[in-house]
């Protein structure tokens, strides 16, 4: 049977989602609501348009000599690529068998056993979290964090070579106990490459309006270099590469 997959966009020169220059992959569905999403529009799962593997490799074939000459690879975001896990097991089955190089960025909150069938082909796992205080964590994304940290742990056990990103947002996830009490969960994980602090921006916020969704960080600015700053350098006391 011809496995067919909701997704919301393709992009073929992405910098941003792993190393090297990416084809990108953005699925289509999102189990969170993060407060500062700039891509509110990948949420439900039946806006995205149907693709079949066959398609998307048809496409990615175009780019292979890019990706191979800078390193890169493909990148599957979204909304949540573990959302749909058979489609996208099978798209990085091919890409393994073309040899491209993998990855998926995803927030991790996932049934462990429905996630190995995509790590089996994925070779770097990007891995947004989006603070380690559950409480900060549901305000901000409407679920909890605890799959989350598990999915890290699990990705840890198997050595599966991970990036972790994590969202700066003034007043909400630049809490130093929240920072602190990541950076030592992390510092006993042994498969991080590294982590990237990304400082919040609004340039999704259109897209809220668009949809008729209420920005509640409208009037939040993003972080001063000089806290973006602090931060990396708590990180970096706990051994962490940033
Ligand atoms: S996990 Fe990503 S796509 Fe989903 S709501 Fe959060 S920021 Fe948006």
């Amino acid at each position: 049977m011809t496995i067919k997959g909701m997704i919301h966009s393709l992009e073929s020169c992405g910098t941003v989602d792993g190393p090297g220059v990416r084809f990108v992959v953005f699925m289509q569905g999102c189990p969170l609501r993060c407060k500062f999403c700039h891509n509110p529009d990948t949420w439900k799962l039946k806006d995205g348009k149907e693709f079949t593997v066959d398609e998307v490799m048809n496409e990615v074939k175009k780019y292979k000599s890019y990706m191979k000459f800078s390193g890169g690879g493909i990148t599957v975001s979204g909304g949540d690529p573990l959302m749909q896990p058979k489609f996208v097991a099978e798209l990085l089955k091919r890409c393994k068998e073309e040899k491209i190089h993998t990855a998926i960025d995803t927030s991790g909150y996932v049934n462990l056993d429905i996630a190995k069938d995509v790590l089996e082909y994925a070779d770097l796992v990007l891995l947004d979290i989006k603070s380690h205080n559950n409480i900060v964590y549901k305000d901000l994304t409407g679920v909890s964090n605890e799959p989350t940290l598990k999915f890290a742990n699990y990705l840890s056990s198997i050595n599966k070579p991970m990036w972790v990103r994590y969202v700066l947002v003034p007043h909400i996830t630049d809490n130093m106990e929240d920072i602190n009490s990541l950076g030592k969960f992390l510092s006993n994980l042994n498969n991080i490459e590294k982590l990237e602090v990304l400082p919040f921006h609004k340039m999704g916020e259109f897209k809220w309006d668009e949809l008729g969704y209420d920005y509640e960080l409208k009037n939040t600015r993003p972080p001063s270099e000089d806290s973006v700053k602090k931060v990396i350098d708590v990180f970096r006391g706990y051994g962490l590469r940033v």
